[in-house]
Parts: C-alpha cells; sequence; structure tokens
C-alpha cells in the first residue's frame, strides 16, 4: 500500500520537477532538431528525447526503484505491474510542437501495483497543468476540477483522428453530435473532455504513454475511459480508447461499432 502521505510527497517533488523542466523548454525549443522516424510524419525531436532522459535521471536519483516506460528510450515492460512504475510521454502532439509551436503537453502517469496513484498532464504553451492525484481529485493549477455533469451527444463537441475511422462511420458521428473538432495531441484532446468542453476523445490506437495519466482523471472526474467493448484498458498495452462524458458514451460506442468502421 502506498500511504497518502507518501503520494502527497511525491506529488510534490514531481511537481517541483515540471516547474524546473518547464523553465528549460524554451531553450530546447530554440534550438529545436527534428528527426523522423518510421515515415516522414513521424517526428522526434531533442525537446522529446532531453524531457525523457531529464525524468530518467530524476527517477535515477531520487527513486532508484521505480520502473520507467516512456516513448522515446524506455520500452521494457517486465515489472511494470509490480510495485512503483512511471510512465511518460515527454512530448504529445509533437507535430504541432514542430509545424506551430502549439498545442502540445508532456504526460505522466505514476503506478504503484498496476493501480494509477498521480496523474499530469502538462499543457506547456498554455502554462497549465491538469493534475490527479488518488482519492483527492484533480486540479487545474491547484484549483479543483468539478466532475462532468452528464449531457447527450448531441449538445457536445468530440474529437478523433478522421483519419481512421471509415466515411459511414464518421458522417454518422458527425451528425450525432454538435460538432467536431481536433488539436492532435491526444493529452491535450483528453483534457477538453476532462474540463466538460469536449463530450468524447477516442483513438483507435492509443500507445500506453497516450493515456497514461487519463485513467486517474477518470476515475476522479466521473468519466468513462475504456476500450470500444467498453471493456477495461491494460495500462502496459494500451489500444483501441474512448473517454467520454457518462452521457455520450453509449452513443458513440453504438455508432462506432455497428458502422464497424475504424482502423488502428
Ligand atoms: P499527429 O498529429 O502526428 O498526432 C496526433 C496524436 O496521435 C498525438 O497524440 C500523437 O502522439 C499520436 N500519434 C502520432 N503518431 C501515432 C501513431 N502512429 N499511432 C498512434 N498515435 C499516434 O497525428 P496525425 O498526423 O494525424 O497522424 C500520424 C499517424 O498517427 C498516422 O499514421 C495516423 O493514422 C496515426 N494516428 C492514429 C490515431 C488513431 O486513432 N488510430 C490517432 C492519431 C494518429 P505523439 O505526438 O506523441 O506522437
Ligand atoms: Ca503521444
Ligand atoms: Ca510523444
Amino acid at each position: 500500500m502506498l500511504s497518502e502521505s507518501q503520494r502527497h510527497t511525491i506529488d510534490q517533488h514531481v511537481q517541483q520537477w515540471i516547474h524546473q523542466m518547464s523553465q528549460e523548454i524554451p531553450e530546447l525549443i530554440q534550438q529545436i532538431q527534428t528527426d523522423t522516424k518510421s515515415s516522414r510524419f513521424d517526428l522526434v525531436t531533442n525537446v522529446d528525447r532531453t524531457i525523457e532522459s531529464r525524468f530518467e535521471q530524476f527517477l535515477k536519483t531520487h527513486y532508484p526503484d521505480h520502473h520507467l516506460y516512456g516513448e522515446e528510450a524506455h520500452h521494457e515492460t517486465h515489472h511494470l505491474r509490480e510495485g512503483h512504475t512511471w510512465l511518460i510521454d515527454p512530448i504529445d502532439g509533437t507535430a504541432n510542437l514542430v509545424k506551430q509551436q502549439d498545442d502540445f503537453c508532456m504526460i505522466i502517469g505514476y503506478f504503484f501495483d498496476g493501480e494509477p496513484q498521480l496523474s499530469y498532464i502538462y499543457d506547456y504553451p498554455r502554462q497549465k497543468l491538469y493534475r490527479a492525484v488518488k482519492g483527492s481529485g484533480a486540479f487545474l493549477n491547484d484549483i479543483r476540477m468539478q466532475p462532468v455533469t452528464p449531457q447527450s451527444l448531441k449538445d457536445k463537441i468530440i474529437s478523433f483522428n478522421n483519419r481512421v475511422l471509415n466515411d459511414e462511420t464518421m458522417h454518422a458521428l458527425l451528425d450525432a453530435s454538435f460538432g467536431y473538432r481536433l488539436i492532435g495531441a491526444c493529452g491535450l484532446d483528453s483534457a477538453r473532455v476532462m474540463t466538460g468542453q469536449f463530450g468524447a476523445h477516442i483513438h483507435t490506437n492509443a500507445k500506453p504513454w497516450d493515456i497514461a495519466a487519463q485513467f486517474l482523471f477518470a476515475q476522479e472526474l466521473g468519466l468513462k475511459m475504456t476500450d470500444f467493448e467498453q471493456q477495461p484498458i491494460d495500462f502496459v498495452h494500451g489500444g483501441p480508447f474512448i473517454i467520454s462524458n457518462p452521457g455520450c458514451y453509449e452513443t458513440i460506442l453504438d455508432i462506432l461499432l455497428s458502422n464497424g468502421g475504424y482502423q488502428k
């Protein structure tokens, strides 16, 4: 068991680390160097790599027995379900960072024996830190976030990547909702659902680091977060993912499944 005071101490420590990192990010962005990974659209920068390696250093120095699973350089998945585990997406929305210098974030999730304990989505360009603490709630820059009010799909904006749904499914979702917007960073699209601004965000092939923080926000704010069969998502594997206002959830999944129409 992790005590409330242990959780609190680690939370304060990680917040300090995020604050310190935020002082270094402008210089990293000034010296940005972009490389491609699997295709010309699959980008990584020195900003992504440096943040992840700084987080590795932070853990090695202060919490040497904690495990790290990160997008850029930490892919060892043994032992993640036991003891202390951290997941990090150092920059979520790298294409946005490179092309717009806007709409990117850092995602961090901390698990103990497979249960989410602390979560962070840091919207650096807007200096917004979304933070969730197990049992204590969720906060936006220290202001408590309110659980969402259930609302129907017809009244809500939803977001998903329009390249991966078939046309029929996409149009059915557009017709059934109030409207569509996509930020292009899974953490920030999810944060809009957490604040109640969006009704849902769908990602048909989320990696573990894309959704590491969302588990705890969903718990603390009364959101639905499952795969498309309404089953829990394994935090070590990721996969099809929806985070949703409870009032939109079933309608969206009915449409998504009845039209059989999405790709990973
Ligand atoms: P993008 O602007 O590059 O990224 C949008 C979001 O998707 C970010 O959170 C990004 O995380 C994540 N992402 C990027 N590449 C991904 C991949 N290969 N698989 C899963 N998530 C990914 O997105 P895009 O230009 O529209 O698409 C880039 C590629 O990602 C395409 O192959 C697209 O099909 C795929 N993708 C799939 C989905 C889905 O729902 N299946 C959603 C988004 C993107 P990082 O910035 O950390 O990479
Ligand atoms: Ca990502
Ligand atoms: Ca990333």
